[in-house]
């Protein structure tokens, strides 16, 4: 048995993905960080050992434009690429890669933080060591650093050093939620154990052991979907414990759970009722997932209102999409459904108040232990979610260390710098614009090869598709929308209903104000041109919505892929999951984009846009905000498109930072829960150069030369000795798939 000390500049316990996100993020950021995990493989509930799949802010598809970027985007991004089936075990290769690709990132698997050290009275403690057991080698560990996070989940490490927590469900009046019980009671989201079933090709049998639970006894067949095709994370619902201690039953938990897993196999094998011969029992899980235990209480408290009614923080560091999701204590054994959901109309924001503690100085917190309530904490507790304030909570430990500061001081001091440095790293924000004084782009010139002027689509392979339900084309109106011309048939002459409708947010896409309504004669006959008036003029960029409303002898001509910028809302209840209560409150759930996704009707629209001209890749935000903020080229053909900054005076820069398009409104998802066909997104730009123009040369010199990007965001240093240059290109000689280069940023960092 061996004692050893580490000395780090900040320590992150729990590799989930929040503690997987935020260890990077410190460690890319120069820090010695380390990362302590008590299990074999990182990700938490997301690994190999309990097989959730990853869910964030898109929500299965129901939230637009709204998949993580940064860290997580880039693990999507990455597992998409190398495994679109979604086996899990490949997925745990994906992170433990995005982690040991970091030198200044020191891993610790298999060690239990089991005790901390801490000093100050109980208003103002200090962390100053934690220590981790590592089982298989023996070895204690003391890790001391000046910061510290708390990414465990159960928040172990903060209720160690005596940080302030909240456990089960507020009452009320607390924070006046209208989902909350009247009373404040200690329940609990339940624990899950998953399990994965194969085929063998041939009959099987199966004995149920004698531990097997007759689930005839229970309410489970008689309220839950059971379906022999299912494995993994499509059994969500065997949940249990919300009325116990989740951490101190937990080993209770769990038995209750395997003996209900194998009592659904014996039915589903035994019952007759199933088409299951052929299928075996190919894994169960042993280690609980746990949902829910401490919520560590910070400066500001995520509440249900900050959630529904996407309230803005000036310290917004991340944004989440998924339902408040709660689920009935009772579990798998409640009579009502497995879980109910509310979305809000678009995505909302988590402020950096809610990832530090009010009372430990040097504390963090990033995941499902972060301080919220119970009822905002169903919504930001999805993994990607959980990656997000990860990556801002590691960031933000850097920056303290940097300004000397604890996160409180950060917060009153240098917020803002803390949401410029997550922009720089294309972390998930929603409405933080690019302010970065290092970033020579945003003093340049701006011109391109080429540029989009028309939003519009082509009319080629068009299918046509009757105006069953009403749709809705979003499009990105910068500054003016006059008409909208729609090539629609019709059996017989008949009418069309055409309204304009604008949404209260710049990141919603929902119709929620109505701003103009036409009728148009449709003429007998196929497919031709007929123009509607759209008149919609914002003060500041924004999308419209031109509905159509539903007349079934009208058909609209579907086409694909969507122009930059463009959804196709459809005015239709959507729920795939039998078990699952959606509210219909809300805007989001009543037109979503699913049922036709990748597809819209064929449409022009007049006059010319500024929505994907060339400034619009050094106008500062990172994804869609009121627009798709993004520079389209023409379609490229066997040409190069470029785009470029021209300097008033000769500049000196380090870096180039670009953003590409990677078209944020596909879900994309670890496991098994939807296969999204393209394993790279085609929007990226695949074959590109970087070029500048020394100063005093008329000749282009070549920096940057990349051939096969997959990825989003690349980072390129720029050779030592460069000297200065008055202007810089980006030629994109290639996408992997889209007709047009699309770019989000393109940054000269001095
Ligand atoms: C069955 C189930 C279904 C769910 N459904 C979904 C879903 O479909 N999609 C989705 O995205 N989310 C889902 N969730 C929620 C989501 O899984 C959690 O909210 C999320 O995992 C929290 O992330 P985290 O990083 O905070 O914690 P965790 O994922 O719990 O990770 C914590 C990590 O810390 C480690 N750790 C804990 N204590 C210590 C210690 N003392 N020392 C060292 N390491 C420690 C753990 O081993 C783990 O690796 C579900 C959860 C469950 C249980």
């Amino acid at each position: 048995m061996r004692t050893q000390t580490i000395e780090a500049d900040i320590i992150v316990v729990g590799g989930g993905l929040a503690g997987v996100s935020a260890a990077v993020a410190a460690a890319r950021l120069g820090r010695r960080t380390v990362l302590i995990n008590n299990r074999p493989v990182l990700g938490g509930n997301s690994s190999s050992e309990v097989r959730v799949w990853v869910c964030g802010a898109t929500a299965h598809g129901n939230q637009r434009w709204a998949r993580e970027t940064g860290i997580m985007g880039e693990m999507f991004l990455e597992n998409q690429y190398r495994n679109p089936e979604g086996n899990p075990v490949y997925w745990d290769d994906v992170v433990l890669d995005t982690v040991r690709r970091e030198p200044n990132l020191q891993l610790f698997l298999n060690t239990e933080v089991i005790e901390a050290g801490a000093t100050g009275p109980d208003d103002d403690r200090r962390v100053t060591s934690v220590t981790g057991w590592t089982m298989g080698s023996e070895i204690r560990t003391v890790f001391h650093a000046p910061i510290f996070l708390d990414c465990t989940g159960d928040g172990l490490v903060g209720r160690l050093v005596g940080a302030r927590h909240r456990l089960g469900k507020e009452g009320r009046a607390e924070f006046d939620e209208a989902w909350a019980p009247e009373e404040p009671i200690r329940e609990f989201l339940g624990s899950t154990l998953l399990f994965y079933t194969k085929d063998l090709g041939h009959p099987v049998k199966f004995v149920a052991p004698e531990t097997a639970k007759d689930i005839s006894t229970t309410p489970i067949p008689a309220t839950r979907i059971i379906r022999s095709g299912d494995s993994g994370a499509h059994y969500w619902w065997i949940e249990w414990g919300g009325q116990l201690d989740i951490v101190d039953d937990n080993e209770r938990i769990r038995d209750e759970l395997r003996s209900v897993i194998l009592g659904i196999w014996d039915h589903i094998k035994n019952s007759g009722e199933f088409d299951a011969d052929n299928l075996t029992l190919e894994w169960i899980g042993n280690l609980p997932g746990k949902r829910e235990y401490r919520r560590f209480v910070g400066d500001h408290t995520l509440r249900q209102q900050d959630v529904l009614d996407q309230v803005e923080f000036d310290d917004g560091i991340g944004f989440g999409g998924w339902s408040i999701d709660l689920h009935p204590a009772e579990g798998m054994y409640a009579t009502g459904a497995g879980a109910v959901q509310r979305f809000s109309d678009g995505v909302f924001e988590i402020p950096f108040r809610s990832l530090y503690s009010a009372n430990v100085s040097n504390l963090l917190m990033a995941g499902r232990n972060i301080s919220a309530t119970h009822i905002a904490f169903g919504a930001a507790r999805v993994m990607a979610t959980c990656a997000v304030m990860g990556e801002a909570a590691g960031t933000a430990a850097s920056l303290c260390l940097s300004y000397g500061e604890s996160p409180r001081e950060l917060y009153a001091n240098h917020r803002r710098e803390l949401r410029q440095a997550l922009l720089r790293s294309d972390s998930s924000l929603i409405g933080v614009a690019n302010e970065d004084p290092q970033d020579l782009a945003r003093r340049a010139v701006v011109t391109a090869s080429s540029r989009r002027r028309t939003i519009a689509t082509d009319a080629g392979g068009a299918a046509p598709h009757p105006l069953a339900d009403d749709l809705g084309i979003v499009i990105p109106v910068h500054p003016a929308l006059e008409t909208t011309d729609l090539l629609l048939g019709a059996d017989e002459a008949t009418t069309l209903t055409v309204e304009v409708w604008s949404s209260s947010k710049r990141q919603n896409v929902v119709p929620e104000r109505l701003e103009h309504t036409a009728v148009v004669e449709v003429p007998a006959g196929a497919a031709s041109w007929v123009s509607a008036p759209t008149p919609f003029f914002p003060e500041t960029p924004q999308n419209a919505i031109v509905v159509l409303r539903a007349n079934p002898a009208v058909r609209v001509q579907l086409t694909s892929p969507l122009p930059a910028g463009v959804l196709t809302l459809v005015h239709r209840a959507d729920n795939d999951d039998e078990n699952v209560e959606i509210s219909d409150e809300g805007l989001l759930v009543k037109w979503p984009t699913k049922p036709l996704r990748g597809r819209v009707p064929v449409f022009r629209t007049a006059p010319e846009t500024e929505a994907l001209a060339p400034e619009r890749a050094v106008s500062g935000y990172n994804r869609p905000f009121g627009g798709p903020n993004m520079w389209a080229s023409e379609p490229l053909a066997d040409d190069t498109e470029w785009l470029r900054l021209d300097w008033d005076a000769p500049v000196e820069a380090r870096e180039v930072r670009l953003v590409f398009d990677d078209d944020v409104d596909v879900s994309l998802i670890t496991l098994h829960h939807h296969r999204t066909p393209d394993e790279i997104m085609p929007q990226l730009v695949r074959d590109y150069r970087v070029e500048v123009l020394p100063a005093g040369s008329e000749t282009w010199t070549t920096v940057v030369a990349v051939q096969g990007n997959r990825h989003r965001h690349r980072i390129h240093a720029l050779p030592a000795g460069l000297g200065a240059f008055r202007a810089a290109r980006l030629v994109v000689e290639a996408t992997n798939g889209a007709a047009e280069a699309r770019v989000i940023a393109f940054r000269v960092q001095a």
